[in-house]
């Protein structure tokens, strides 16, 4: 299933669906996708950020490999969705993270790396956008990574029935390709971080684990348009202003 959030022309008001094709599937019937504005496909409790889960990526920053997963938060009011504005932050430098989400589908603690496919809901894309400025001098980067809209999620939900690993991850700026991994390369695959997360916090569904961002980070600018594309999920495209 494509699972996806939106407001439509009609109600102006947050709905679920599974989008089929040019339609969207709702208890209320079919509306079709061109009468809709596609939001961030979840409304996460919180965003968990693993930082340097890319060795390549950790190298051109000029970072040691980890080695536990290195975490960090987004708030809920970072998030915004498809073709929503990117507002930068008074900073000289902010970068662009493509990455892969894991949307969480059940509550859950203690989750052993064996059964963490079992609290997996989906993938979608998420751009991890950085203030590099704040960065430096913010240990534990509450403005760096938590500004408002440095959170794009999007454009939908592809759940874990329908896609597996290993994942393509691109982004391009203003069509020209920036970054292209795959999650191939992760240092902590996906059921570690499930496992090194939950032993400490409860796992709310909606929940969004951001993977980490391969190599190529760079600049954002005002006027620039940023996409994520990861195959099999779609590209979630966000305007800079
Ligand atoms: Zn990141």
């Amino acid at each position: 299933m494509r699972l996806v959030r939106f407001i439509s022309h009609e109600t102006k008001r947050p709905e679920n669906g599974e989008l089929r094709g040019e339609v969207i599937l709702t208890p209320r019937g079919e509306v079709p996708l061109s009468q809709v504005r596609l939001l961030a496909p979840c409304t996460p409790t919180k965003i968990l950020c693993v930082g340097r889960n890319y060795a390549a990526h950790a190298q051109e920053l000029g970072n040691e490999v980890p080695t536990r997963p290195l975490l960090f938060f987004k708030p809920p009011s970072s998030v915004i969705g498809p073709e929503e504005e990117i507002v930068l932050p008074r900073s000289s430098l902010v970068h662009h993270e493509a990455e892969l989400a894991v949307v969480i589908g059940k509550r859950c603690r203690n989750v052993r790396a064996a059964e963490a496919m079992d609290v997996i809901l989906g993938y979608t894309c998420l751009n991890d956008i950085s203030d590099r400025e704040a960065q430096k001098w913010e240990k534990n980067w509450v403005r760096a990574k938590g500004f408002d809209t440095s959170a794009p999620i999007g454009p939908m939900i592809v759940t874990k029935d329908e896609i597996d690993g290993p994942f393509h991850v691109m982004l391009r700026v203003n069509g020209e390709t920036k970054q292209d991994g795959s999650t191939r390369d992760f240092i902590f695959p996906i059921p570690v971080l499930i496992e090194e997360i939950s032993t400490y916090m409860t796992l709310e569904p909606g929940d969004v684990i951001a993977t980490g961002t391969p190599a190529g980070v760079g600049p954002l600018s005002a006027g620039d348009v940023v996409e994520v594309e990861i195959d099999g999920i779609g590209i979630l495209r966000n305007p800079v202003r």
